[in-house]
């Protein structure tokens, strides 16, 4: 075996995502199901609905409770709607260049995600992005849900060391740092995410390293 063969292997890395606020804006998938719902009650009166949805949940009051009780809807079915629609989502800026990269590189990609099965399937299937991993772990099809360990050690093989990319400390690092993972937290530059992040969390909870998704390169190489 030579040298550099060696080297070789023992650089293999596994490099695990998450998706909800790391990938895409998960802004972006309410204000998709939001647009879906809106014109499902009246496609002559949508834009105002919808207006009228965003500034409800900007207030954090009960959408879809106003929305059933103005068009007698069933509150169950526009819920519904809201996990089971196709949605109209982007990558965040610099993801699609890192992926490239990464898979030209030959490195190994997982995706790590708590959600129901269709709701997340239908967000990866929308980003055009199953090709790149290796595999898939969604919470409902392993039935926990992060950091419950099983749900990150279902990625570990024969790689040398192990990534978890993701953006919320109350729940994506803490078992990975166990793990004795390499964790990294993608900055919210634009602050568009939805989850606030808990206060006086112990470093334990805390990523390793924060970067961008521009930034990240040099983090991983
Ligand atoms: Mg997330």
């Amino acid at each position: 075996m030579t040298q550099k063969y060696w080297l070789k292997i023992m650089s293999k890395k596994y490099i695990v995502f998450d998706l909800d606020d790391t990938l895409y804006y998960e802004i972006d998938y309410l204000k998709s199901a939001y647009q879906e719902i809106a014109t499902s009650v009246s496609e002559k009166d949508s834009p105002s609905i919808y207006a009228q949805m965003l500034d409800l949940y900007t207030q954090k009051k009960d959408v879809f409770e106003f929305l059933s009780l103005k068009y007698d809807l069933d509150k169950a079915s526009l819920l519904k709607t809201y996990r089971e629609h196709f949605p109209h989502i982007t990558l965040r800026n610099g993801v699609k260049q890192v992926l490239e990269f990464l898979k030209t590189q030959n490195v190994k990609m997982g995706l790590l995600t708590d959600g129901r099965s269709q709701t997340q399937r239908n967000k990866i299937k929308a980003l055009d992005i199953e090709h790149y991993f290796d595999k898939i772990i969604i919470s409902e099809e392993i039935g926990t849900e992060k950091p419950h360990p099983q749900n990150y050690k279902a990625f570990i093989d024969t790689a040398e060391s192990y990534f978890y990319i993701a953006d919320n400390p109350n729940k994506d690092f803490i078992t990975p740092n166990l793990l004795g993972w390499h964790t990294i937290m993608i900055e919210d530059e634009q602050q568009q995410k939805i989850h606030a992040c808990k206060e006086n969390l112990t470093p334990d909870y805390k990523a390793q390293k924060k970067s961008t998704w521009e930034g990240l390169f040099k983090l991983i190489n």
